[in-house]
């Protein structure tokens, strides 16, 4: 039975003890982070900085907490994440999303590099074989993944598994070829189109970050050298013209295979995690808009165990009511429902069984809540 620590996001009082930043920092003074830091360490925190249009991500304010933190045991902190646009654009959507170094404290940079092709090739499974994982994650002697829990295209959820598995891992290979998108597609295949239900309506064309498909002379043309099998384009297909190759339980797993391969670039007990379970949307946030939560904020859970902590996240959101007025309630969702798999259509707990069974983690978890910060006089005045 793994302990996670969480924080509710309600604040029933005016005062800053009881206030969700407040309850974060006590989670934070809950954990020993002597115990996985050692002197002058560099820390990666791996977490994701959003896109042009989607904007509901860890807020700034809570990833200076934690690299304050880790400083204050003699760490040095980067935070990172991997390249989904292009690699400057999407420094660019950081700092927009106010994630730089002046409002974090630390540096904010690309671990797999501004081209995102910097990693190194490590074993994962028999599904992927081996993944390259991006090199200042790989390099990094610990590390605190901080995941905005929310829905995803293909996995069902994105949480702490999903963080490591598709945001650990470079975006392409070093010949320029897509290496991340080796989870999403089955190996040596590509996207199909179907020209007889294509209805020429150019939503998969401008939902492409990286310019790799064209209507051209009424016709669907992919730039196979540019594309990146990130599958968005397949998403925005109303009518399901552009089909991604691959079984729902192949990605699942494969998904799985290549978290484990990133943890595994670790000791043990050398990552912690930290799921927000905040503006919980039903799309991933690298997509290019995001849409209202489905379900109210729940808060934060802290656990050095990936499989218990998703567990706990995805059982907390789909025991919560459905918002009106969100994708849950257009879906017609009731209290009980599993809302994630209502409103992407897959399902999560695949990749969580599959993360478990490759011993990632286990299952069972007990809730430690904390309720108010233990504050020394005049603290948050
Ligand atoms: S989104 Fe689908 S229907 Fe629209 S142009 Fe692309 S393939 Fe055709
Ligand atoms: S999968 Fe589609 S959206 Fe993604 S890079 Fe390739 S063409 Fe573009």
């Amino acid at each position: 039975m793994t302990k996670i620590y969480f924080a509710d996001a309600r604040a029933k009082s005016f005062d800053f003890k009881y206030s969700f930043v407040a309850k974060f920092e006590q989670i934070l003074n809950m954990i020993d982070f002597k115990g996985f830091i050692e002197n002058k360490d560099y820390v990666a925190i791996k977490t994701h900085f959003g896109s042009y249009g989607a904007h509901r991500i860890v807020r700034p304010i809570f990833l200076k907490k934690v690299v304050d933190k880790v400083k204050e045991v003699g760490g040095k902190p980067f935070v990172t994440d991997t390249v989904r646009i292009p690699g400057l654009e999407y420094l660019d959507v950081a700092n927009m999303e106010g994630i730089n170094h002046l409002s974090v404290g630390a540096p904010v940079i690309l671990a797999d590099g501004i081209f995102g092709r910097d990693h190194i090739m490590v074993k994962s499974g028999p599904i992927l074989k081996e993944i390259g994982v991006a090199s200042a994650v790989y390099h990094a002697p610990a590390m605190i993944v901080v995941s905005h829990c929310k829905g995803h295209i293909a996995s069902g959820f994105g949480g702490a598994i999903k963080n490591l598995g598709m945001g650990g891992v470079s975006c392409k290979n070093h010949c320029g070829e897509a290496e991340r998108g080796r989870i999403h597609f089955e190996e040596n295949k590509h996207l199909e189109w179907l020209d007889a239900k294509c209805i020429r309506c150019g939503q998969c064309v401008d939902v492409c970050p990286h310019d790799a498909i064209k209507l051209v002379d009424d016709s669907i043309v992919i730039d196979k050298s540019k594309c990146v099998k990130c599958g968005r384009c397949s998403r925005v297909c109303e009518v399901k013209a552009l089909v991604v190759p691959i079984s729902e339980e192949g990605f699942q797993s494969g998904l799985a295979e290549s978290a484990y391969a990133v943890v595994s670039t670790f000791d043990k007990g050398r990552i912690l995690y930290i799921n927000f379970i905040t503006e919980v949307q039903p799309e991933c946030d690298c997509m290019p808009m995001a849409d209202t939560p489905l379900v109210q904020d729940q808060g934060v859970m802290m656990s050095f165990d990936p499989v218990a902590i998703d567990q706990a996240a995805i059982d907390v959101i789909n025991s919560a009511y459905p918002l009106a007025q969100s994708k849950a309630a257009d879906k017609n969702v009731k209290k009980g429902d599993n809302i994630l798999k209502a409103v992407t259509g897959k399902d999560a707990q695949l990749h969580i069984d599959a993360a478990c069974k490759i011993g990632m983690g286990v299952k069972k978890y007990e809730l430690i809540t904390v309720t108010e910060k233990e504050t020394e006089e005049g603290e948050g005045e």
